[in-house]
């Protein structure tokens, strides 16, 4: 490593994203945050941003391992792997990625609502395994259009999910922590389970993070229409997965699409193998474009903090 980098960027990134990081601010990039401990302290001595990509906990011992740090910028919106309050102690700035991923995380989400509700998946291999041409019958799908969506955490992504689903002619009800101008007929309801009684699909849109672990209950679930599909798109940890699994064996709910589980990349089993339920590897931001903006902003609060100015998107 260059003892004189200022910049360490840690996570997989994309050859152009590891280019741009190396041409525009001389970063230094390791594969992952278990290597951070391993660089000599020379090289993490003069280290005074951090280019952060990846869920694994980042906490004051990390921090502590860089002790020039001045900014952590993350690469995506949720931070919650990120001890903010770390941070905020020892005078570091943390960054994150708002707004230009929310219309790729949106799409996925009705991806996910119609995917699961017509069958998209089975009719897929359907046709592939020649279950078509032999005339084997398909199950029927569920009806989208005019169905009720319920969505919980109308922050910058649930809207945008809001707004699709408002375009299939949906009716939009919704629970959020706080108050929202919102378009004459959605529905606010006062607790996540009565949303959850009200909603054909429930579209989980919440940060992750300690304050809404598992805010998805049993409660919640039990409160779900017995033919209704839980949608999650925000992290894993905001749903009661025991709770979940247990609902979907028992044919308590209808089924669950998700983006995002516990213990990722390496789900609960029961998941893999309960039907009605469709996993995604978490990809709510996963196109070229995004991604690449993505990088581009993270590169941009860098530059701010390094120069003395305030970055583009702060979170302290
Ligand atoms: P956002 O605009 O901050 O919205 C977050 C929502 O969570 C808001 O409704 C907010 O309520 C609510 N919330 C925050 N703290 C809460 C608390 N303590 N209790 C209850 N509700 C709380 O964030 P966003 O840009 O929409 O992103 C939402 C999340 O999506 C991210 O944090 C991330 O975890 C997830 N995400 C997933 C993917 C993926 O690949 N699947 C990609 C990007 C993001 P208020 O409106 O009252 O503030």
């Amino acid at each position: 490593m260059n003892s004189t980098s200022r910049t360490l960027a840690i996570g997989p990134y994309s050859e152009t994203d590891h280019r741009a990081l190396v041409d525009e601010l001389g970063a230094v990039v390791l594969p992952g945050l278990a290597a951070l401990a391993d660089l000599p302290q020379r090289d993490r001595a003069g280290v005074e941003a951090l280019a952060y990509m990846g869920h694994a906990p980042l906490g004051g011992a990390q921090m502590d391992l860089l002790p020039a740090l001045r900014v952590i910028a993350n690469y995506g919106v949720g931070y919650d792997a990120i001890d903010v309050a770390a941070a905020d102690a020892r005078g570091v700035v943390v960054t994150n990625t708002p707004d230009v991923l929310s219309e790729d995380v949106a799409d996925l989400a009705v991806a996910l609502i119609l995917a699961h509700a017509r069958g998209l998946v089975a009719g897929a291999a359907h046709v592939a395994t020649g279950g078509w041409a032999r005339g084997r019958p398909l199950p029927l799908g569920r009806k989208v259009s005019g169905a009720r969506v319920g969505i919980l955490g109308l922050g910058r992504i649930g809207r945008e999910i809001a707004d699709r689903m408002a375009a299939f002619g949906c009716p939009i009800h919704y629970w959020s922590r706080s108050a929202k101008s919102v378009p004459p007929g959605w529905t606010a309801h006062e607790t996540p389970a009565a949303l959850a009684a009200h909603s054909d699909f429930l579209v989980v849109a919440l940060v992750g993070g300690r304050e809404t672990e598992g805010m998805v209950s049993a409660g919640v679930i039990g409160a779900m229409p017995r033919d209704a599909v839980l949608v999650n798109i925000s992290r894993g940890s905001t749903v009661d997965e025991d709770a979940l699994i247990e609902a979907l064996a028992g044919g308590r709910i209808a089924g669950a699409a998700l983006d995002v589980m516990r213990n990722e990349p390496d789900p609960d089993a029961r998941l893999l193998t309960l039907p009605n339920v469709l996993l995604l590897p978490h990809i709510g931001s996963a196109t070229v474009e995004t991604r690449a903006e993505m990088a581009a902003l993270q590169r941009r609060n860098i530059a701010a903090v390094l120069k003395g100015e305030r970055p583009p998107t702060p979170v302290n």
